[in-house]
């Protein structure tokens, strides 16, 4: 037996169990280090998340953003003390899926552990098919590589923003400006990427930058706007907006990019946060999106080379942009309230297992 976080899906609450132990076959076998925590843990925790459901039986192990060590690498190419970022989606039978690509599934048919269909890292040990685990050092693990996980997202924005900013006839990225709607942890790991690229980067949010924030934001030499004071013009001095990130989800932030981008701008979509929110689309912003040659990207999820893209960012950078910073809490594994709210000055907790 382990013990582990279960939820039943579809209905409120997680308890801290004893889970049964798999069959190795073969697999790697991994003591996890540390799993974040997100939105989508707590809605799955509040029964909220209608997508969400088990393996196998009632019962789901909770956790997509983890952290581990190999304790016994079974029939794979990894070492004994292997440090590994574990992968959140499994492919299912579309072509995409078979090409590696199931952040771009065309039928839907995939599983995602610790959300649907598959159980998640939220556990003592777990383990785990070579091809779904991605290095991430060897001895001492950081807890900033932690981030792995929502950071590989950034790496799939970043290479749909190369995708298409030609169209625009932009030869580069650099020295453009982009702002970032959303100042949780995807916000400022988008801020951070952003700047390593050269952009100057605007964050904003709807009620003013925290402390904790205000230090990360420096860090990564980004500009702050509360839109709220509906002042753009006093921002777009600062940072021309060229790109929007949307991490929030809200349809107003839509509307507001939209009419205040620039020409040729590119508005990213990766937020998801606006269920039940309205937002009046007009036929002027039809207009804008016409008008300006706009392009507009909804992203989400990433493949292997994102996530391994995001082990070297924040190898390389994590110190420079203080990543680690963005853990505000760490939880032990019986303690299951973290689940239950949003702490205190949170940008992201983690429980330590
Ligand atoms: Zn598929």
């Amino acid at each position: 037996m382990v013990k582990g976080i279960v939820v039943r899906p579809g209905l409120a609450g997680a308890s801290f169990d004893d889970i049964e132990e798999e069959s190795s076959n073969g697999r790697v076998l991994v003591k996890t280090l540390y799993t974040g925590v997100c939105g989508t843990d707590r809605e799955i925790v509040a029964g909220k998340l209608s997508m969400t459901r088990a393996e196998r039986g009632s019962r789901l192990v909770l956790g997509h953003e983890a952290l581990g060590k190999v304790v016994d690498p079974g029939n794979s190419s990894f070492s004994k003390d292997d440090i590994v970022v574990p992968m959140v989606r499994r492919p299912g039978g579309c072509a995409n899926c078979a090409a590696g690509r199931q952040d771009y599934c065309t039928d839907g048919d995939f599983t995602e552990a610790g959300i649907r269909g598959k159980d998640g890292f939220m556990r003592e040990s777990f383990y785990e098919e070579e091809r779904f685990l991605v290095k991430a050092g060897t001895g001492e693990a950081g807890i900033e590589k932690v981030l792995a996980e929502p950071m590989k997202n950034v790496m799939k924005i970043r290479e749909s923003i190369f995708g298409v900013i030609g169209r625009g006839l932009w030869d580069s990225v650099k020295g453009k400006g982009a702002w970032i709607f959303g100042t949780g942890t995807e916000g400022l790991l988008i801020g951070s990427v952003m700047s390593s690229l050269g952009m100057n980067v605007m964050l904003v949010n709807r009620h003013g930058l925290p402390e904790i924030q205000q230090a990360l934001a420096a860090s990564i030499g980004a500009e702050f706007f509360n839109s709220s004071s509906g002042n753009w013009a006093s921002g777009e001095k600062k940072v021309p907006m060229d790109m929007v990130v949307d991490a929030a989800g809200a349809p107003s932030i839509m509307l507001d990019a939209v009419r205040n981008i620039r020409h040729t701008g590119v508005i990213v979509l990766f937020g998801t946060g606006g269920t039940g929110m309205e937002g009046k689309l007009l036929g002027d912003t039809i207009i804008s999106l016409v008008d300006k040659n706009l392009t507009v990207i909804g992203c989400e999820d990433g493949a292997r080379e994102h996530y391994e893209q995001a082990v070297d960012f924040i190898s390389e950078n994590g110190a420079k942009y203080r990543l680690g910073k963005l853990v505000t809490g760490i939880f032990q594994p019986e303690d299951t309230t973290v689940l239950s709210a949003k702490q205190q000055g949170e940008v992201k907790s983690v429980i330590k297992w």
